[in-house]
Protein backbone atom coordinates (compact mmCIF):
# COMPACT_ATOMS: atom_id res chain seq x y z
CA UNK A 1 0.00 0.00 0.00
CA UNK A 2 1.56 3.38 -0.57
CA UNK A 3 2.43 6.10 2.02
CA UNK A 4 0.54 8.71 2.20
CA UNK A 5 2.39 12.20 3.02
CA UNK A 6 1.16 15.80 2.93
CA UNK A 7 1.89 19.53 3.75
CA UNK A 8 0.67 21.60 6.63
CA UNK A 9 -2.10 22.89 4.59
CA UNK A 10 -2.94 19.61 2.88
CA UNK A 11 -3.08 20.80 -0.76
CA UNK A 12 0.16 19.39 -1.41
CA UNK A 13 -0.34 15.53 -1.37
CA UNK A 14 2.08 12.96 -2.45
CA UNK A 15 2.09 8.77 -2.53
CA UNK A 16 5.33 6.76 -2.31
CA UNK A 17 5.21 3.78 -3.83
CA UNK A 18 8.14 2.26 -2.68
CA UNK A 19 10.45 1.81 0.59
CA UNK A 20 11.53 4.95 2.37
CA UNK A 21 15.49 4.37 2.98
CA UNK A 22 18.30 5.31 4.91
CA UNK A 23 16.42 7.77 6.96
CA UNK A 24 18.73 10.23 9.08
CA UNK A 25 18.92 13.37 11.15
CA UNK A 26 20.44 15.88 9.31
CA UNK A 27 21.93 18.87 11.95
CA UNK A 28 23.89 21.25 9.01
CA UNK A 29 23.29 25.04 8.97
CA UNK A 30 20.74 24.75 5.85
CA UNK A 31 18.83 22.08 7.18
CA UNK A 32 18.53 23.54 10.32
CA UNK A 33 17.17 27.13 9.07
CA UNK A 34 15.29 25.40 6.04
CA UNK A 35 13.09 23.32 8.26
CA UNK A 36 13.71 26.10 11.51
CA UNK A 37 14.31 23.41 14.11
CA UNK A 38 17.08 21.59 15.61
CA UNK A 39 17.62 19.03 12.84
CA UNK A 40 16.34 17.56 9.97
CA UNK A 41 14.69 14.31 9.79
CA UNK A 42 15.15 12.71 5.81
CA UNK A 43 14.65 9.82 4.27
CA UNK A 44 15.37 8.83 0.37
CA UNK A 45 12.64 7.58 -1.98
CA UNK A 46 13.09 6.58 -5.65
CA UNK A 47 11.83 9.35 -7.48
CA UNK A 48 9.84 7.21 -9.45
CA UNK A 49 7.97 5.92 -6.48
CA UNK A 50 6.81 9.94 -5.39
CA UNK A 51 3.66 10.31 -7.05
CA UNK A 52 2.85 14.11 -6.39
CA UNK A 53 -1.50 13.22 -6.48
CA UNK A 54 -2.63 16.89 -5.70
CA UNK A 55 -0.96 20.44 -5.58
CA UNK A 56 1.91 20.05 -7.75
CA UNK A 57 1.41 23.90 -8.90
CA UNK A 58 1.96 25.11 -5.80
CA UNK A 59 5.26 23.79 -5.26
CA UNK A 60 7.94 26.12 -5.22
CA UNK A 61 11.76 25.08 -5.20
CA UNK A 62 14.84 26.80 -3.48
CA UNK A 63 18.38 25.50 -4.24
CA UNK A 64 20.36 25.54 -1.17
CA UNK A 65 23.72 24.43 -2.84
CA UNK A 66 24.23 24.04 -6.75
CA UNK A 67 21.93 21.71 -8.36
CA UNK A 68 20.31 20.62 -4.89
CA UNK A 69 16.50 21.68 -5.03
CA UNK A 70 14.53 21.93 -1.73
CA UNK A 71 10.59 21.94 -2.80
CA UNK A 72 8.10 23.39 -0.35
CA UNK A 73 4.51 23.94 -0.61
CA UNK A 74 4.33 27.62 -1.59
CA UNK A 75 0.78 27.99 0.63
CA UNK A 76 1.61 27.19 4.01
CA UNK A 77 5.79 26.36 3.89
CA UNK A 78 6.19 22.89 4.98
CA UNK A 79 9.31 21.16 3.47
CA UNK A 80 8.29 18.62 0.89
CA UNK A 81 11.38 16.92 -1.44
CA UNK A 82 14.38 17.68 -2.63
CA UNK A 83 15.39 17.17 -6.09
CA UNK A 84 19.77 16.30 -7.16
CA UNK A 85 20.89 17.54 -10.60
CA UNK A 86 23.10 14.87 -10.00
CA UNK A 87 21.52 11.87 -8.73
CA UNK A 88 17.66 12.72 -10.49
CA UNK A 89 16.71 9.39 -10.00
CA UNK A 90 16.28 9.94 -6.33
CA UNK A 91 14.51 12.54 -3.98
CA UNK A 92 15.56 13.59 -0.19
CA UNK A 93 12.63 13.29 1.48
CA UNK A 94 11.34 15.43 4.54
CA UNK A 95 10.03 12.66 6.93
CA UNK A 96 7.85 14.71 8.77
CA UNK A 97 4.88 15.36 6.21
CA UNK A 98 4.46 11.39 6.18
CA UNK A 99 0.82 10.64 7.27
CA UNK A 100 1.76 6.59 7.41
CA UNK A 101 4.63 4.94 9.14
CA UNK A 102 7.48 3.79 6.62
CA UNK A 103 8.26 0.89 8.64
CA UNK A 104 11.76 2.28 8.58
CA UNK A 105 13.63 3.72 11.68
CA UNK A 106 16.50 6.67 11.74
CA UNK A 107 20.34 5.30 11.34
CA UNK A 108 22.30 7.92 12.23
CA UNK A 109 23.05 11.31 13.00
CA UNK A 110 24.76 13.66 10.37
CA UNK A 111 26.80 17.11 10.11
CA UNK A 112 26.71 16.55 13.61
CA UNK A 113 29.85 19.46 13.34
CA UNK A 114 27.18 21.99 12.71
CA UNK A 115 24.74 21.00 15.49
CA UNK A 116 22.97 24.02 17.32
CA UNK A 117 24.31 24.06 20.72
CA UNK A 118 21.55 24.34 22.92
CA UNK A 119 20.33 21.05 21.38
CA UNK A 120 21.89 17.85 22.55
CA UNK A 121 21.57 14.78 21.24
CA UNK A 122 20.77 11.77 23.80
CA UNK A 123 20.03 8.67 21.45
CA UNK A 124 22.57 5.77 20.76
CA UNK A 125 22.35 6.55 17.28
CA UNK A 126 25.87 6.63 15.91
CA UNK A 127 27.08 10.73 14.86
CA UNK A 128 28.72 11.69 12.29
CA UNK A 129 30.94 15.46 11.84
CA UNK A 130 29.43 15.45 7.98
CA UNK A 131 28.58 12.83 5.91
CA UNK A 132 28.44 9.01 7.05
CA UNK A 133 31.19 6.74 5.48
CA UNK A 134 30.71 5.34 1.82
CA UNK A 135 27.80 7.80 1.49
CA UNK A 136 27.63 8.65 -2.31
CA UNK A 137 28.47 12.70 -1.98
CA UNK A 138 27.85 14.40 -5.16
CA UNK A 139 30.96 16.77 -5.80
CA UNK A 140 29.48 20.48 -5.67
CA UNK A 141 28.12 19.19 -2.75
CA UNK A 142 29.59 21.84 0.75
CA UNK A 143 26.99 20.76 3.17
CA UNK A 144 24.11 18.78 3.89
CA UNK A 145 22.44 16.55 2.59
CA UNK A 146 18.97 15.98 1.67
ZN1 LIG B 1 0.73 23.43 2.09
ZN1 LIG C 1 21.35 18.92 6.14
Amino acid sequence: MALRASCLCKDVATEIDGPVRDILFCHCTMCRKAHGTAFRARGRVRTDDLRVVSGEELVRYYESSPGERRGFCSVCGSNLFTRFAARPQELGFALGILDDDPGNRPTCHVFVGSKAPWYEITDALPQYDAFPPGHARPRDHEDGDA
